[in-house]
């Protein structure tokens, strides 16, 4: 029998095979937590190719993992053994026409988010996912983990936003489900189970993706809060207010601008207050002719007179509106700048969201006294990243990760939310999952991956463990 590598290089030819040093850049996560040297990276360039790189890898014993733009959070899209293959979707990068009629398009999977955003504005459309890594997360990686993003509380997740898809299978098959309709209920939703599938049942290869109109305007504020509870209670008028013309509604901490502002020199924060928490607020519109503005501003005089917005402004062009954004944006590269830290992924439903916060900070602050927490997020649909820096002057967490880890955990578990909100189980929370989900859960979980990849050829010790 040829060896799996032999066979890798013939299928692909030398510009699909990187091994030795030209594969490292694809071999850690990035978060630099995960991964292992594989065998080799394949870089496919169709459909026809991942399959026959996957049939190889299977007949071989190899494991397979997909992997997009690798900006994933929980080191799923990197290998844990020598064994392995990584299979990255890189130079699939071919973007459709888009339907405006349908309000669809057609795209491969190594399409960088950005890319189809840039794509899309000559035409009037949006894809309505928006990240702090879209310039470098792909559309199969998207997919993959089921990404939420900041509109996710008016568009929806991935899973909302896939029409069709094409997949490999775990046998190497080719599922083409690239159907264009939002409506298609001849049996399982196989679309939305590849969604959040975390590369364990298939590798997507094409997918038909949901468009809307671009808004003809957008009205945004940056607001100081006088405390969570208030940035909560703030949210809920607005939805009521704005109602569906509300597309933004994010929050952050003075803990996360302050390093934000203290590593990225060129970050402008334009008010004159600080305060402890703020909120990027944006309401838009698909017609020019709705008040947005009279709204925002209407609201933002009710929040100051009911004591729960301390200072605010509006963005008075797109400059600032774009200031306004970067300033939630940077939040994770202000932190990781400022060295060591803890992530947590959690959704709450949204009016926990204070209750969550303050009951996290004091068991954070028992098990490390001084530990700094720098909660920010998408207050619209609870989604929290309750992140953490050690306490001034400590470099580390004296071991105490995992304490940290379990118990914000169970108690989001206990507020009836999640521990994985949007970024997936990857390597990371196989354990927390097991000790947070039901057995029923778990074992449904377990069945439906022994059915679509009896081998377990497909990203092997990623969401769900299967004994090998
Ligand atoms: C600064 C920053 C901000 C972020 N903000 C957000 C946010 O707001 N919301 C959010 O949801 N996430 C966020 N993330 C996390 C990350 O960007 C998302 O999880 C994103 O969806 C990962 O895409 P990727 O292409 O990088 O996937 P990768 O990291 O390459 O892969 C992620 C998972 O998907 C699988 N996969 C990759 N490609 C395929 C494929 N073609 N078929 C099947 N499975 C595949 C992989 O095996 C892996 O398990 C952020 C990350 C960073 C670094």
């Amino acid at each position: 029998m040829t060896d799996p590598v032999t066979a890798l290089r013939e299928i692909l030819g030398p510009k699909g095979w990187l091994s030795g040093t030209d594969a490292e850049p694809y071999q850690r996560d990035w978060l630099n937590r995960y991964g292992v040297a594989p065998l080799g990276v394949a870089r496919p360039a169709n459909t026809a190719e991942v399959a026959a790189v996957v049939k190889a890898c299977r007949v071989g014993g190899v494991a397979v993992i997909p992997q997009g733009g690798n900006t994933g959070l929980c080191g799923g899209a990197v290998a844990d053994r020598a064994n392995a293959v990584i299979v990255s979707l890189s130079r699939m990068t071919a973007i459709g026409e888009p339907d405006p009629e349908s309000g669809s398009i057609a795209v491969d999977a190594g399409v960088v988010l950005a890319a189809l955003h840039d794509a899309l504005e000559p035409h009037g459309l949006m894809f309505p996912m928006h990240l702090g890594a879209e310039g470098s997360a792909r559309i199969g990686g998207l997919i993959g983990t089921n990404a939420g993003g900041s509109q996710a509380f008016r568009y929806g997740m991935m899973q909302d936003l896939v029409l069709g898809l094409e997949v490999v299978t775990p046998d190497g098959a080719v599922w083409d489900g690239l159907r264009a309709v939002q409506k298609d209920n001849a049996g399982y939703q196989l679309r939305k189970l590849f969604c959040g599938a975390e590369g364990t049942l298939g590798i997507v290869t094409r997918a038909v993706l949901r468009l809307y109109p671009t808004p003809k305007q957008q009205a945004s504020a940056l607001l100081v809060m006088s405390d969570f509870a208030a940035a909560v209670s703030f949210g809920t008028y607005l939805r009521g207010e704005a109602g569906e013309f509300l597309a933004g509604l994010e929050f952050f901490s003075d803990v996360g601008l302050t390093l934000a502002l203290k590593h990225l020199p060129d970050l402008a924060y334009q008010l004159e207050t600080r305060g402890d928490v703020y909120l990027l607020v944006e309401l838009a519109s698909g017609s020019a002719r709705v008040p947005l503005e009279e709204i925002l501003a209407s609201a933002l005089e009710w929040g100051m007179e009911e004591g729960l917005v301390v200072d605010g402004a509006l963005a008075n062009s797109g400059a600032q509106r774009a200031q306004f954004w970067r300033l939630r944006e940077e939040q994770p590269e202000g932190q990781r700048l400022e060295g060591e830290q803890l992530k947590h992924d959690i959704s709450v439903p949204p009016g926990a969201i204070a209750r969550f916060i303050e009951t996290g900070a004091g068991i954070c602050d028992d098990i490390l006294p001084g530990v700094r927490i720098n909660p920010f997020g998408h207050l619209g649909d609870g989604n929290i990243h309750y992140n953490l820096s050690p306490p001034e002057g400590r470099a580390d967490f004296d071991g105490k990760a995992g304490q940290f880890a379990e118990a914000l955990a169970a108690l989001a578990t206990e507020m009836g939310g999640s521990f994985a909100a949007e970024h997936g189980l990857g390597r990371a929370k196989i354990a927390m999952a097991e000790r947070n989900r039901s057995s029923v859960e778990r074992e449904l979980m377990a069945r439906l991956k022994g059915a679509f990849d009896p081998q377990g050829t497909m990203n092997p010790g990623v969401l769900v463990r299967i004994a090998e």
